[in-house]
């Protein structure tokens, strides 16, 4: 029963998020854009800080590419989870601005309590090894083979429940660089 609340929980936050930033590139109107945020902020322990910023191009050219640019900046898929008792993470991917589309590149991590489900940390596949630990031989100098670098709230304890639970796939990914991470999930690894 977990494992159904928080896979239906994923998949609300992510069509939410991507309407939000669907919304940060196209809505002119930032009061309205102001409303959504906060919308996306009730799956947020502690709400959520979105810098409403247009890129430096003008409105015009969002207008003209926006179909096929949003889909390869914003759009965020979940890629699988893991659910215990009182805690779960979520692994899903974006795009990025390198043209990765569907990249597995985010682990966001929650509380469950009652009824409520909240995300209270998020993490990046790192930057410099991908999120595969190592480069050349060597264990990654950036994250310290741990394949994720905190970017914001609380860190996952690695002796965390979520440890012993099963990694459910929702969408593999396709991409060469998604592969190692996701076959790392699969065999038991956070
Ligand atoms: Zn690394």
């Amino acid at each position: 029963m977990t494992a159904v609340k928080v896979r239906r929980f994923a998949e609300t936050f992510c069509d939410a998020e991507n309407e939000v930033w669907r919304k940060v590139f196209t809505e002119r109107d930032h009061r309205a854009l102001r409303k959504i945020i906060r919308g996306l902020g009730r799956f947020y322990a502690g709400g959520i800080d979105i810098q409403i910023k247009r890129g430096r191009k003008p409105d015009s050219w969002f207008e003209e590419d926006a179909p096929g640019f949003l889909e390869r900046v914003v759009k965020r898929e979940l890629r699988g989870f893991r659910a215990a008792e009182n805690e779960f993470v979520l692994y899903t991917s974006s795009a990025g601005r390198n043209g990765r589309a569907g990249t597995l590149s985010w682990r966001l991590s929650g509380r469950i309590t009652g009824e409520s489900l909240v995300i209270v940390g998020l993490c990046r596949a790192c930057p410099t090894c991908g999120g595969v630990g190592h480069a050349a031989g060597s264990t990654c100098g950036e994250c310290s083979g741990d394949r994720w670098k905190h970017t914001q709230g609380l860190q996952l304890d690695a002796e965390s429940e979520l440890s012993q639970a099963p990694f459910e796939v929702v969408s593999v990914p396709t991409d060469e660089v998604s592969l190692p991470l996701f076959a790392h999930l699969e065999s038991g690894g956070l």
